[in-house]
């Protein structure tokens, strides 16, 4: 299919675009990567009369390793993350989930900001920034705010942003000597979205692990932490956090919610496997 007709915007600055959304209420989209949205709307699931075009927004790729934080702009691609020596060192978690994403056509072009905020449920990277306790930032017609990763994801493709908002960064902290992180996922295909994903923090404590945040992708409509999951694991008992999974996976077409509940459980052997292996 071809999509509805639109009108095409190119957007020179963060005010910029914030005017063009604001003076075409409801009925702008903003473009970043492409991937998804050109998707939507040759299916015609979304028919915007104009598309504001934010790739020439200077500022807004980028990644910044300062005062114990990485911060990376909402235009960074996928492929920027997935060969930065930065994010390799700093953000190990996100290293690690990068090679799932898609494909690499798709990682050369889709973005950071653009992933986060289309918020697919079966996405990497917004379980990754929960995991990693980070927070995003938006400028919007009432200025700038942070929203935590915990609080941003509110429904099925339903995020904290409203419709006049630019999401323009995401910010976590640096990975330290104590810092674990796992991460597994099943697809049907190497680069399809996940069936079931699994992303994960702790830190080292003794022969144990602290502060474990394991969030769970594809199993529901946003990221979803199982904190009696963390509580077992943080005590050592696997076996207890596989019971203590709290999930109801609805069916969908690549497998019913009992199989994904029992490929949450072998996730979690994996990727407490990874987290305990250097603790
Ligand atoms: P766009 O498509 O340009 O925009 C997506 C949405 O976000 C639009 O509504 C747009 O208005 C909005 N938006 C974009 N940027 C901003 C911003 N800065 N502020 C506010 N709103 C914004 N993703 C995965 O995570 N895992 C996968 O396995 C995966 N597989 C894929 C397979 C295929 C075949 C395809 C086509 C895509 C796949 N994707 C996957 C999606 C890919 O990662 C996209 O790049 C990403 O979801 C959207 O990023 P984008 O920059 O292309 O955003």
């Amino acid at each position: 299919m071809k999509p509805a007709a639109f009108a095409y915007a190119k957007a020179r600055s963060l005010e910029d675009a914030i005017r063009l959304i604001g003076a075409h209420k409801g009925e702008a989209k903003l473009l970043a990567g492409g991937q998804s949205l050109i998707a939507t709307l040759n299916m015609r699931l979304s028919q915007p009369s104009l598309l504001i075009d934010i790739n020439d927004i200077a500022g807004l790729a980028g990644i910044r390793v300062a005062g114990g934080m990485v911060e990376i702009g909402a235009l960074t691609r996928h492929v920027t993350l997935e060969r930065s020596s930065d994010i390799a060192k700093h953000a190990p978690l996100i290293a690690r989930a990068m090679p799932h994403i898609a494909h690499p056509a798709i990682r050369n072009r889709g973005t950071v900001g653009g992933s986060l905020a289309y918020a697919d449920p079966a996405a990497e990277l917004p379980a990754c920034l929960v995991a990693l306790d980070g927070e995003i930032d938006i400028v919007g017609p009432g200025g700038q705010r942070s929203v935590k990763a915990d609080d941003f994801f509110k429904g099925l493709f339903e995020t904290a942003l409203g419709p006049g908002d630019v999401l323009t960064a995401v910010r976590f902290p640096t990975a330290t000597a104590q810092t674990r992180v796992g991460f597994a996922e099943l697809a049907r295909r190497h680069g399809d979205y996940a069936m079931v994903g699994l992303a994960a923090t702790a830190k080292a404590n003794g022969k144990g692990l602290a502060d474990p945040r394991l969030v769970y992708f594809g199993v529901g409509a946003t990221p979803i932490r199982t904190r009696g999951a963390e509580a077992a694991l943080a005590r050592g008992d696997i076996d207890a956090a596989v019971q203590a999974l709290d999930l109801d996976p609805p069916d969908d077409i690549q497998a019913t919610g009992a199989v994904k509940k029992h490929l949450a459980g072998v996730l979690l052997r994996r990727v407490a496997a990874q987290l305990m292996d250097d603790a």
